[in-house]
């Protein structure tokens, strides 16, 4: 599919997590785009700025979503929830255990720096300047700030990434419970980035996630935007083939980050209007059972 083809960006950040722009900002962005509809993902949280699980503003949809990191055969995986109620309590009480989880690694991550780096602002320093989930994006902007790197590529590539200095895995909350919390709230799941998993075996991953209720999959993924060393071998191509075996829906998105993040793509990645309303309906299904 052409970039500018489809209707829908269903992958993006806000202020509520490591994006840099609020969700009234993506409404502008995505109008300008020419998008019919978008899904605000964010990191382990809902957008305290998303009022209900489908909302139309000035004829844009928007879709109440979350992004969860989550564990499944000992391999992180994040899992898209669409069409969530943000007021959910199971949900809230998953997240809130995701970002507990969060904050020990962060907390980790920034004394790891303060032992090979120049840095010497604290985790509650750190923790305080950022507007939302505190991710890896925002402590390597202090790098930068702090004259100790100069690109966001390079904090990672040196301190942040898997083999970086002051890496530190987090622990994670099993794929099935955050499936179960995300279907309970109403919501659809679908599979992050299947190319963005570090592992070889994403047939039994995915297996085991369908067993657990897995919808969907992400299947239209800007995977050419960034270097894929470490990554299961998983093309846009590929995810369709899982997608058709499994009888999952097709999701997909930018993963925009917003403007100054190095990710500044809302729309560049887009499904079509049949996908959309293969979701919409799978939503509205669950909630009649
Ligand atoms: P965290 O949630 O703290 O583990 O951070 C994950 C986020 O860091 C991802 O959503 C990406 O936005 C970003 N990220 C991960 N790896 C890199 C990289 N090599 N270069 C730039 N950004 C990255
Ligand atoms: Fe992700
Ligand atoms: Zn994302």
């Amino acid at each position: 599919m052409d970039s500018t083809d489809g209707v829908a960006d269903l992958h993006m950040h806000t202020v509520a997590s490591d994006g840099t722009c609020s969700v009234a900002e993506r409404s502008q962005q995505a109008r300008e785009r020419g998008l019919d509809a978008i899904a605000i993902t964010d990191h382990d949280s809902v957008s305290t700025e998303i009022e209900d699980r489908r909302t139309v503003d000035n004829g844009l949809e928007r879709i109440a979503g979350v992004e969860v990191r989550a564990d499944v055969q000992d391999t992180k995986v994040e899992l898209l929830g669409y069409f969530v109620a943000p007021d959910d309590e199971r949900l809230a009480d998953v997240l809130e255990e995701v970002r507990e989880y969060r904050r020990g690694r962060n907390r980790k991550i920034i004394e790891r720096l303060h032992e090979t780096t120049s840095l010497d602002r604290s985790y509650e320093v750190v923790r305080g300047e950022a507007d939302g989930i505190l991710g890896r994006p925002h402590i390597a902007n202090v790098l930068i700030e702090e004259g100790i790197v100069d690109s966001i590529g390079a904090a990672f590539d040196e301190h942040l990434a898997n083999d970086g200095t002051a890496f530190v895995p987090m622990e994670r909350v099993p794929a099935a419970d955050v499936i179960d919390a995300i279907q309970g709230a109403g919501g659809v799941v679908s599979l992050a980035h299947p190319g963005r998993i570090r592992a070889e075996n994403i047939d039994g991953i995915v297996d085991e996630l369908v067993e657990a209720g897995l919808d969907a999959i992400e299947v239209q993924y800007p995977y050419d935007a960034a270097p894929t060393t470490g990554y299961a071998d998983v093309s846009v191509e590929d995810a369709a083939a899982l997608a058709e075996e499994h009888g999952l829906i097709q999701t997909g998105g930018s993963d925009c980050h917003g403007p100054d993040s190095g990710k500044f793509r809302i729309g560049e990645v887009r499904v079509s209007d049949a996908q959309l309303d293969e979701l919409r309906e799978h939503a509205d299904r669950r909630r009649s059972l």
